[in-house]
């Protein structure tokens, strides 16, 4: 006898031949696939613990062909999920049950680097690092640098607003892009910004960047180049406790500092990637700050020597400053390779990414260690000190259903907390389902409002990457229910996407 039909997977099935037929005639043959064993590849992004297989992944390799997939999807009002690298990590990319990803992985050329004007003109798809590769000949290079800028697309960086460790001097992505030009839901063409430093009307180009693919997808962007300093020398500095490394951080910047990067990583983290990259890290330190200094030889050595008597004054038990590029390259080879490293001790890693004020990074810390014996899970810290970005690794195995919840509890703790420091629960990595319901605790209803009438304006039928970012009024109801004054989480149950 067969088994009854699941109406659910009936839907689905039927939907998706008739997005098939509709998209396979747009593509060249391969571009287009649906079966279940190619579409899991795709099925989550660096969000691992959410996993959604999609409809079906489309590749297009012109812009005519993602013009004429976003139409057709728009005509079928199918949902389009845009993808990078798929290296986020709060499930912007994780797919939409009866829609479409949108893979822009084809779009990767450098279509010019001007050294005249200091810019580069790429296809989203283009990883970070590439464009510094071929911008370097000109002695140029772009500065913006996540750590995984080797994998990412700059499309995915426009799109979560990205930074990195050279972020806190040079801007984030939003400080670094001059043009966006894509297509909205519709399929029509859109340009945001301009090749000059201004655009005429409102900063809609703002408004797209950090819009986590909601607003437009990118096909092509203008970013800004800047000359490669004559040299780049690092601090590296242990401290015997977390209150002083912390409070010292916000003493660089009162001193008039602002470093080429000022990062942070706790005992536990330093264990792990030294484990894993030898970068000669202080074992016995709780913390250990990284202050890097970049300029000509006068600029870097003078700024050292007050960094250093900063770092001295605030109880620094140990300073080594790299002698060579090859020592800098070493010391930093450790942050970079935090979260690798963070795999190799535990089966899975949720990477929280809140803001705080800087003068509140020693309280937070604390907070997160009292944290760690109420979920009774371990947390190791790497954080963009400077810019008061935390990115606490919460250490847990997604096999065990309790201890991914009491990590989801945890992660909600992390940034409800810093929202209550005067943080915000995102710093860079954007809020995707992950945050969904810590911007109910973030934003008043009225401000959500705002924001959904943003979308509205650009997307009113709501097919770019639906249900992500901005929390429906329903959810931050239920959401509500479960905290108790003071924003404490009281219930068990988490409202899921
Ligand atoms: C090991 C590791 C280290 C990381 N370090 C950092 C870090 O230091 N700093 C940091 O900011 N982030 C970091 N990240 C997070 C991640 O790499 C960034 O968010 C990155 O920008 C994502 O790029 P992607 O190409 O992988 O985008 P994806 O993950 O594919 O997509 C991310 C979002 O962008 C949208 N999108 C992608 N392409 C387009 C497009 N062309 N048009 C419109 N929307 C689009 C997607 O819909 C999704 O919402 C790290 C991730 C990992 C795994």
């Amino acid at each position: 006898m067969n088994a009854p039909a699941d109406p659910e997977a009936l839907q689905r099935a039927e939907r998706q031949a008739q997005v098939v037929a509709a998209l396979k005639p747009l593509l060249p043959q391969g571009a287009l696939i649906w079966h279940a064993e190619d579409t899991t590849p795709y099925e989550c992004d660096g969000l691992t613990a959410y996993r959604q297989r999609p409809l079906v992944v489309a590749l297009p390799e012109s812009e005519q062909q993602v013009q004429a997939v976003l139409k057709a999807c728009h005509a079928l009002r199918v949902p389009v999920v845009a993808r990078g690298a798929g290296t986020g990590l709060s499930g912007g990319a994780l797919p939409h049950a009866l829609g479409v990803t949108l893979s822009l992985a084809k779009f990767n050329a450098i279509q010019q680097i001007d050294p005249v004007a200091r810019t580069a003109l790429v296809q989203c798809g283009v990883r970070n690092l590439a464009i510094s590769e071929a911008a370097a000949s000109y002695g140029l290079y772009y500065a913006p640098d996540p750590s995984s800028q080797i994998a990412c697309t700059i499309g995915g960086n426009i799109a979560e607003n990205s930074g990195g460790v050279h972020c806190l001097k040079y801007g984030l992505t939003v400080h670094n892009v001059l043009k966006i030009r894509g297509y909205n839901a519709a399929g029509e063409p859109v340009e945001f910004g301009s090749d000059a430093l201004d655009a005429p009307g409102y900063d809609l180009l703002s408004i797209v960047i950090g819009s986590e693919g909601m607003l437009a997808v990118a096909v092509e962007v203008t970013v800004k180049l800047i000359p490669k300093p004559q040299l780049a020398r690092c601090i590296m500095a242990s401290f015997d406790d977390m209150r002083k490394a912390g409070d010292v951080v916000a003493a660089v910047i009162a001193a008039g500092i602002i470093p080429a990067g000022l990062e942070m990583m706790d005992k536990p983290m330093t264990a792990a990637v030294e484990d894993f990259v030898h970068a000669g890290y202080d074992l016995t330190a709780e913390a250990i700050l990284l202050c890097e200094s970049d300029g000509t030889n006068e600029e870097v050595e003078e700024e050292i020597g007050r960094m250093s008597a900063v770092l001295r004054e605030g109880g620094a038990t140990a300073i080594a400053v790299s002698r060579d590029e090859a020592e800098r390259l070493r010391f930093w080879s450790g942050r970079k390779n935090a979260f690798p490293a963070s795999g190799r001790i535990s089966p899975d890693y949720m990477c929280m990414d809140s803001t705080i004020p800087r003068k509140r990074l020693a309280d937070i810390l604390l907070a997160i260690q009292e944290m760690e014996k109420k979920y009774q899970l371990r947390c190791a810290n790497v954080f963009h000190a400077g810019d008061g970005n935390l990115h606490p690794l919460i250490l847990f195995d997604a096999n065990d259903a309790d201890q991914l919840h009491r990590c989801e509890l945890f992660g909600a703790d992390i940034l409800e907390t810093s929202v209550a420091m005067g943080g915000t629960v995102t710093g860079e990595h954007g809020v995707g389902i992950e945050k969904l319901n810590s911007m109910c605790v973030q934003f008043s209803p009225e401000e959500l409002e705002q924001m959904r009438g943003v979308k509205r304006a650009f997307d009113p039928e709501q097919l770019l990457n639906p249900g992500k970012v901005v929390p429906t009024l329903n959810r931050c109801a239920e959401y509500g229910k479960m905290l108790v004054r003071g924003g404490r989480i009281a219930h068990p149950d988490l409202p899921r996407f």
